[in-house]
């Protein structure tokens, strides 16, 4: 294969070159365990610091407020089990969305398992929660609201603000998913009302097996990984020095640049929907029309199965997905097309571009145009298209 194009970026991104050279060092320089006791691992405590640092300025937050993890997963894991357990003389109940990624769903599911009971709210045709209905759904045994800052399938933006302000109303926690969110659009957490907040490095340009959590200060946590004493007794194990410096640099230039970001990402992807809304029939686009991930792309091709339009484009370097990374390779459609409303059909025909600022224009009209005639060959050899066709002469 001569070329990629990458267009695969709410799976994960390419590490920066900055963010690299800033890594570099302590792999082999200052290799040190921070935690010990001489003046050699102070380089690695020192960098810790910064990274801690860095990483809340982001999203307004305190460095004591900030605790690294090993990515996104773990870090809603932690939120959930550990405010469930904690919070668990206040009452047993949970609100989320039917639209989180399975780090929240299954971990919903888990509680249920533990006697915890959760609401999953429905998502109107464009992947938004509806605040009637959430305000509805809280009670005085809720002690947690979760819900995602934005989708990772369809890019849609829930309204987090106006969720952190009816939470903090009603008393209620409120965590956010924001792994596809930070980095990639305005995050604050005392504007937001937000209590807890998953991120990922490898979401923004950042290492992969490196997140944080962060927690504000009022909020009870507990351990669920124990052992040593790291992140003031909260969540053990060595620190992954490089790791956590990757993941402070990556948002210190995520903010310096997420407006340039924004702009070029958001030209990007409104050309790529509009050539594919223009010229393909039959094609669909999923998620909110404006509030939307800058880089997201999501469409639904009518009389296509997406798998088939998956090899096709690999076959021409083309890196796209489905959808969900996880829902790949099952037969099953995403449970966030089913939740929008989408029939069966149309679910599987389903097709996701994001894109970075890496990308180009030339590399968009590469796969508009290959994508085209993919699916008039695909829909070619399509009996319901043929059907179809027929029905409407
Ligand atoms: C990728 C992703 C996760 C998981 O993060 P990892 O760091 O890969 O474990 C969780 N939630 C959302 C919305 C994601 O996109």
């Amino acid at each position: 294969m001569d070329k990629i194009i990458y267009m695969d970026n709410a799976a994960t991104t390419k590490v920066s070159n900055e963010v690299l050279e800033e890594m570099f060092p302590f792999f082999q320089e200052y290799y040190c365990n921070p935690s010990a006791f001489y003046h050699f691992a102070s380089e690695g405590k020192k960098a810790i610091d910064k990274a801690r640092e860095q990483a809340a300025a982001l999203i307004g937050a305190g460095s004591d407020e900030i605790y690294f993890t090993s990515g996104g997963t773990e870090s809603d894991n932690w939120a959930l089990k550990a405010v469930a357990k904690a919070y668990e003389k206040k009452g047993h109940h949970v609100i989320t969305s039917k639209i989180e990624h399975h780090a929240i769903l299954h971990t919903c599911h888990y509680l249920e398992e533990n006697g915890y009971e959760v609401t999953y709210l429905d998502v109107d045709e464009y992947g938004m929660i509806r605040m009637e209905e959430l305000e509805k759904a809280i009670r005085p045994d809720t002690i947690l609201i979760s819900v995602m800052a934005a989708n990772n399938e369809i890019g849609t933006i829930e309204p987090i603000a106006r969720i952190g302000k009816l939470a903090h109303e009603k008393g209620v926690l409120f965590h956010t998913d924001a792994v596809q969110a930070y980095g990639h659009i305005p995050m604050d957490v005392e504007a937001m009302n937000i209590d807890l907040l998953s991120a990922s490095g490898h979401k923004f340009h950042g290492p992969k097996g490196v997140g944080i959590l962060y927690v504000r200060k009022s909020v009870k946590l507990l351990p669920v990984i124990h052992g040593g004493a790291q992140e003031k007794n909260r969540r053990a194990g060595t620190y992954n020095v490089p790791g956590i410096v990757g993941f402070g640099r990556a948002a210190e230039l995520a903010g310096q640049r997420i407006k340039k970001r924004m702009t070029k990402e958001t030209e990007l992807r409104d050309y790529l929907i509009k050539r594919v809304i223009d010229e393909i029939p039959y094609a669909r686009l999923n998620g909110h029309r404006t509030d939307r991930l800058p880089g997201n792309a999501h469409f639904c091709f009518r009389f296509i199965e997406g798998e088939s339009m998956l090899i096709l484009l690999d076959q021409l370097g083309v890196c796209a997905s489905s959808g969900s990374a996880c829902a790949s390779g099952a037969l099953d459609p995403s449970h966030v097309l089913l939740a929008i409303g989408l029939p069966h059909e149309l679910a599987h025909g389903s097709l996701r571009l994001t894109v970075s600022e890496d990308n180009s224009f030339e590399e968009i009209n590469f796969v508009v145009n290959e994508l085209k005639k993919i699916i008039e060959r695909l829909r070619s050899m399509s009996p319901l298209y043929e059907d179809f066709l027929h029905q409407n002469q």
